[in-house]
């Protein structure tokens, strides 16, 4: 770490006095005052890129720290909008994201039949095209709006994941998942078909006629809720793909970057409610680690990292897991949760040169 490392500013969620002003929202007022935005989104149209969750899941970013953000925005004279999939900004309200609490329009990345896209060509295994979401593509400047949680698909689900994923369209990340090149394997003896792994998969993948598991792969999202739900082990999935995949997201988050002028990208990660699980899979479980508070940086590999490194192992709250899951072999906390080793999205988005690893720390007082 160097003077010239990239900054990541640190607001914690822990007060250091009883009083509104050292807590939460207003620390992240004063951390975002401190990062120009007057400069870097004055009259610009700046997409606000979130993940806003789905079903009965309430552990996405507050509405209030969005609002925040926003606000931020707005009096810099920048023109915000906020960002998620089709699906996302559908079921956006019964989280209390609307335009007038937030105060600014929802807007589908890809508009609101999925299909309005931008086509870049990239060559890498079956991965032939990336389509960017319109709204993305057609803004001026972004802000990546993180909720940092775990992921049984990629380990950590933060600003990588956030855009790899969620600025592009559902084809897109139906061929991304696809390098996973998951092979379904099922033991008869071991299962009790008590269903948790159908009604736990998004895709309506899953089916039983006779006792006996049919996987349509066409439907499959490679989300693995399905072993992660089943009790007994009873359903596999061969990873071998895990790394293509990885490789496959730091292209997508490629391609969306260029779409930006150099320094009109800007992250800030929420390590609220850190869960082991997505908020795709549109529900919540127990934190497990306490609330840790909000980062920001221009750097996206600095800004991952930073998020890793402040969700430690030995913070795990005991008992917050749900069963069947416990934590298993060695490596970072959230790869003890679900065996993904977290760092290698970050070690592939360091190879595309999108970001620097080595990172100063600034704490908000
Ligand atoms: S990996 Fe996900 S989408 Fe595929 S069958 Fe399992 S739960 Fe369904
Ligand atoms: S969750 Fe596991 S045990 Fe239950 S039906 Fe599915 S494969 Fe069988």
């Amino acid at each position: 770490m160097s003077k010239n490392s990239p900054k990541v500013t640190f607001a914690s969620a822990q007060p250091k006095e009883l009083r509104a002003e050292a807590t939460l929202p207003m620390l992240l007022d004063r951390m975002l005052a401190g990062w120009k935005f007057k400069k870097r989104f004055g009259g610009k149209r700046v997409a606000i890129k979130m993940h806003l969750g789905g079903n009965v899941g309430y552990s996405t970013i507050h509405p209030l720290l969005v609002g925040r953000v926003v606000r931020a925005v707005s009096e810099a004279g920048g023109i915000p909008f906020v960002t998620d999939t089709p699906g996302g900004v559908v079921n956006a309200r019964v989280r209390g994201y609307t335009s007038e609490v937030l105060a600014a329009p929802l807007v589908p990345v890809a508009g609101q039949a999925d299909k309005y896209v931008y086509l870049r060509r990239v060559r890498y295994r079956t991965l032939r095209e990336i389509h960017i979401g319109g709204a993305i593509a057609d803004a001026d400047a972004m802000i990546v709006l993180s909720h940092g949680k775990g992921h049984g698909h990629s380990g950590f689900g933060g600003a990588i994941k956030n855009i790899a994923m969620g600025c592009v369209d559902s084809w897109t990340r139906g061929q991304i998942h696809r390098l996973m090149m998951a092979k379904f394997k099922w033991n008869k003896a071991k299962c009790t078909g008590c269903l948790l792994c159908r009604d736990n998969c998004p895709g309506e993948a899953i089916s039983f006629t006779d006792g006996k598991i049919s996987i349509f792969d066409h439907n499959c999202r490679y989300c693995m809720h399905c072993t992660t739900a089943c009790p007994t082990n009873a359903i596999t999935i061969d990873q071998r793909g895990y790394r293509y995949f990885q490789h496959g997201m730091s292209l997508a988050t490629r391609e969306v970057l260029r779409m930006f002028k150099p320094g009109s990208v800007f992250y800030i990660t929420v390590l609220l409610d850190v869960t082991p699980f997505c908020d795709c899979w549109g529900f919540t479980t127990p934190s497990i680690v306490p609330d840790i508070g909000i980062i920001a940086s221009d750097d996206i590999v600095a800004v991952e990292m930073a998020a890793l490194d402040l969700i430690k192992r030995e913070n795990f709250i005991e008992g917050s897991l749900p069963k069947p899951l416990r934590l298993t072999g060695s490596g970072h906390l959230l790869q003890q949760v679900s065996g993904k080793d977290p760092y290698i999205q970050i070690k592939e988005c360091i190879g595309q040169k999108l970001g620097r690893e080595n990172y100063r720390l600034a704490k908000m007082r």
